[in-house]
């Protein structure tokens, strides 16, 4: 998207914060690590050309996506790099993969044996999953995953590129189920470990950024790419800083005084405790403004100031402290002057991780990229 829009609400995406988030992972893991940038659901709600781009000039080797409509999307914007799809696939889709250069995730054997019935030309490229405790997706056993190398091996039609797990705890102080899942992948890749180029990998952001060295050939980054911690409780013990990339910004287009005793917004539900200058911004629960944020602050000229009333679709007010003109910037999320509202503080308000928040910033928003 451009930089020309019509509303007075948008997100800044601060694109050198991303690709300073990729550099320092890239010195935390190594030069002998690769980095696979994670843009699936429009990069977090980011941008994913715009994130994409940032994270290969900054020495991604390979993007990751959900589903292969996101990884079509990057190869009609022109992007050569690998891409690997970690969602399930439908097999009858697999020729369109191969055509465009993608590589898909085998869930299971099964599944394998069914995509390669569907490729008519060329091969098709594939990370296969192994389910050591995410109990999402992947195969279960060594045998199964000595199967699919076999069933693989003088194929032409399909090529086990790569064996990759997911953790499920990666993000938590507490070891001992990431370890159980960490010793179990050990184990059942030194399978395709016999095979050779097959790239292994098993690292989201919080183990690339708390055990680099259990990555083995790369780690999968996510969240901590778009500078925010993978877990609060990990935030005190991460091994650099990470640049927050994602503001949501929006101005003043009504400003009024009310009276003691007055109402505002759906239901009547807040009164004016005293007489009070109310300000009204354009964005709503439709642009993912959702109505829990109801009483939540926003910062006016580097002061918090609160939400008051309902969430509308498309506007809600705030109680401003003194007087502002029509036109004046408010930030949702980001900082003025010393304050700062973190993408965090909103996803405790939303009882949610943070994961959620840019996510869940609806297209409606233009993204601004700095
Ligand atoms: N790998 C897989 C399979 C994922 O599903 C995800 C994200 O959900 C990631 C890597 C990236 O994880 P994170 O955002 O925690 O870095």
């Amino acid at each position: 998207m451009g930089n020309s829009f019509y509303r007075d609400t948008w997100a800044e995406i601060d694109l050198d914060a991303i690709y300073s988030n990729v550099k320092s992972m890239k010195n935390h893991i190594g030069e002998n690590t690769q980095l696979i940038a994670v843009v699936k659901a429009n990069a977090y709600g980011h941008g994913d050309k715009e994130v994409a781009k940032a994270a290969l000039e900054a020495g991604a080797g390979m993007l990751a996506v959900a589903f292969l409509d996101e990884a079509i999307v990057l190869r009609d914007a022109g992007f050569e790099a690998p891409i690997l799809v970690m969602g399930a696939s439908r097999p009858e889709d697999v020729q369109i993969a191969v055509d465009q250069d993608i590589i898909l995730t085998a869930p299971s054997f099964e599944w394998l044996t069914e995509a390669e019935k569907y490729v008519h030309k060329g091969t098709l490229s594939v990370h296969l999953k192994v389910d050591t405790g995410m109990g999402r997706l992947g195969v279960r056993s060594e045998e199964e995953i000595q199967q699919a190398f076999k069933f693989a091996e003088g194929n032409p039609s399909v090529k086990i590129e790569g064996i990759f797990t997911h953790f499920a705890t990666a993000d938590e102080l507490d070891t001992a189920y990431f370890n159980k899942q960490y010793a179990a992948f050990t184990s059942m890749a030194q399978v395709a470990a016999q095979y050779d180029g097959v790239m292994i990998h098993c690292g989201n952001s919080a183990t690339g950024l708390r055990f680099p060295e259990k990555l083995v050939h790369a780690v999968r980054l996510g969240i901590s790419m778009y500078g925010l911690s993978p877990s609060i409780e990990i935030k005190p013990e991460l091994p650099y800083e990470l640049k927050e990339a994602f503001s949501l910004h929006s101005k003043l287009v009504h400003v009024k005084k009310i009276s003691k005793g007055e109402k505002v917004s759906y239901g009547a539900t807040y009164t004016a405790e005293e007489d009070e200058w109310i300000g009204t911004i354009p964005i709503g629960y439709a642009d993912g403004w959702v109505r829990r944020l109801r009483e939540s602050d926003v910062l006016i000229d580097g002061e918090r100031m609160p939400i008051v009333g309902r969430v509308c679709m498309d506007q809600c007010m705030i109680k401003l402290s003194s007087y502002k003109e029509i036109g004046t910037k408010v930030t949702l999320i980001g900082r003025q002057k010393d304050e700062c509202i973190s993408v965090d503080e909103v996803a405790e308000r939303l009882e949610t991780i943070n994961y959620e928040v840019p996510c869940t910033i609806t297209l409606r928003v233009p993204r601004m990229f700095l």
